[in-house]
């Protein structure tokens, strides 16, 4: 069974559901397909193929010298027990002062949650809330995580499709006709992953202005990207524009992406205290506490010199203009220029149905990618993943010698396809 085919059928074997070992709850979603591919080039790595893998979502920088340092120090002062079951006093206080620095909000301890990652704290506020049943609406393309923890909490992911020439961004109009009685969560990835669309202060407005006459909605804002940010208006986030639904809105960041810390899993959010509260509640029967070493790692990183992220988002910038440049010079691709985060998505529209040199069709985005990978040695992620069809991610976390390289294959593999 090839990767996709798993993804696609799902995490079970037709052995695991006749046994029916397996809880319904894990039958209604899938595994990460990114994580599958990164998984696919290990193994093709392993076997002698020279892969270029662009699948993974995480910054090829080292973690920061004095973040490792503050964790060894801890270790070595015994901070090596478990600690209050969502976050330390000590991150907590500088995840406070992290939002009040960089999003001008604020937010007591007590409205402060830290879990293992930010996709556990997107878990908990997700499984903590809904009822089954609930609709949370999720623009596309979208991470994948969104629509299976959705699943995963009995909820109903509602898709907003959005296009290439809309920025991939929603539109106030497509908001409010999306919205029912039944919605519960709107999630909101400002910039986003996998298209680097991001909303400035007056497009995050005009949606925070839909929501105001619907108080039953919640906005779950994953701002996860919001160092890697190339626009000229300033980053802005959903609590910091429309004050009026900051008890409503649940602002979620992490270290792994800004930091590089994705392996450390440290993420936070701020939010409402009934639900920092359930969220805790949740995590004291699941995880417990994050990691005290990564805590302790993360409170340097927060506190400490934040010089890196502007060096990061300027090899950042010019890595994506170099592939921008590179897929829009490749005949029936096109990409528009992301905003932020570290990724390119291209639309191929333009190679579907195309012959490929051994008689194959490229039917669709997974073939597609299957062929980059097969024959230019390029691992990229089928749009399809992420909820939209005939476009595929490039993750641009890589030199931009690696990535010149990675662009020239797939020119010479899209050159070698029949029209
Ligand atoms: N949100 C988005 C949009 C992401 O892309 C990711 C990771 O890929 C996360 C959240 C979760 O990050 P973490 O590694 O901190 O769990």
């Amino acid at each position: 069974m090839s990767w996709q085919a798993g993804w696609k059928s799902g995490p079970l074997t037709k052995e695991s559901r006749t046994m029916n070992r397996l809880s319904p709850a894990l039958e209604r979603f899938a595994p990460s397909p990114t994580l599958a591919m990164t998984q696919r080039v290990g193994e093709l790595r392993r076997a002698g193929v020279d892969v270029i893998g662009l699948s993974a979502g995480e910054p090829d920088f080292p973690t920061q010298p004095h973040v490792i340092d503050a964790a060894f120090r801890a270790m070595q002062a015994g901070e090596t027990r478990y600690t209050d079951v969502d976050g330390t006093p000590a991150l907590k206080q500088a995840v406070a002062d992290k939002f009040r620095r960089d999003n001008n909000l604020t937010y007591a301890l007590s409205e402060i949650s830290i879990g293992a990652g930010g996709k556990q704290v997107l878990f908990n506020a997700l499984v903590a809330t809904l009822k089954p049943g609930e609709d949370v609406l999720i623009p596309a393309p979208y991470w994948v995580s969104y629509p299976d923890i959705v699943r995963y909490a009995d909820g109903v992911p509602v898709i907003l499709p959005t296009s290439s020439g809309q920025g991939y961004r929603i539109t106030p109009e497509q908001l409010a006709n999306a919205i029912s009685p039944r919605t519960r969560w709107l999630i909101l990835n400002n910039p986003g992953n996998p298209s680097g669309a991001g909303y400035d202060a007056a497009q995050l407005r005009a949606l925070g202005e839909v929501l105001l006459a619907h108080p039953q909605v919640m906005v779950l804002s994953d701002d996860m990207y919001e160092h890697i940010w190339f626009r000229a208006e300033p980053y802005a986030t959903m609590a910091e524009v429309m004050p009026a639904l900051k008890d409503r809105t649940l602002t979620l960041n992490g270290v792994s992406k800004a930091h590089a810390m994705t392996g450390w899993r440290i993420g936070f959010a701020g939010g409402p205290e009934w639900l920092i509260r359930a969220m805790a509640k949740l995590q004291s029967q699941s995880s417990g506490n994050p990691c005290s070493i990564a805590q302790a790692a993360a409170v340097a990183a927060l506190n400490g010199p934040q010089d890196h992220l502007a060096e990061h988002n300027v090899k950042f910038r010019d890595r994506r203009d170099l592939i921008v440049a590179m897929l829009n010079d490749t005949p029936g691709l096109s990409c528009p220029k992301p905003d932020g985060a570290f990724y390119a998505f291209a639309d191929a529209s333009g190679l579907m149905g195309a012959t490929k040199p051994d008689g194959g069709v490229i039917a669709d985005d997974w073939a597609l990618c299957d062929y980059l990978l097969g024959r230019a040695r390029v691992a990229a992620v089928a749009g399809s993943a992420f909820g939209h069809a005939d476009a595929f991610r490039i993750s641009y976390a890589v030199s931009r010698d690696v990535l010149r390289e990675a662009a020239r294959r797939i020119q010479d593999a899209v050159a070698d396809l029949v029209f």
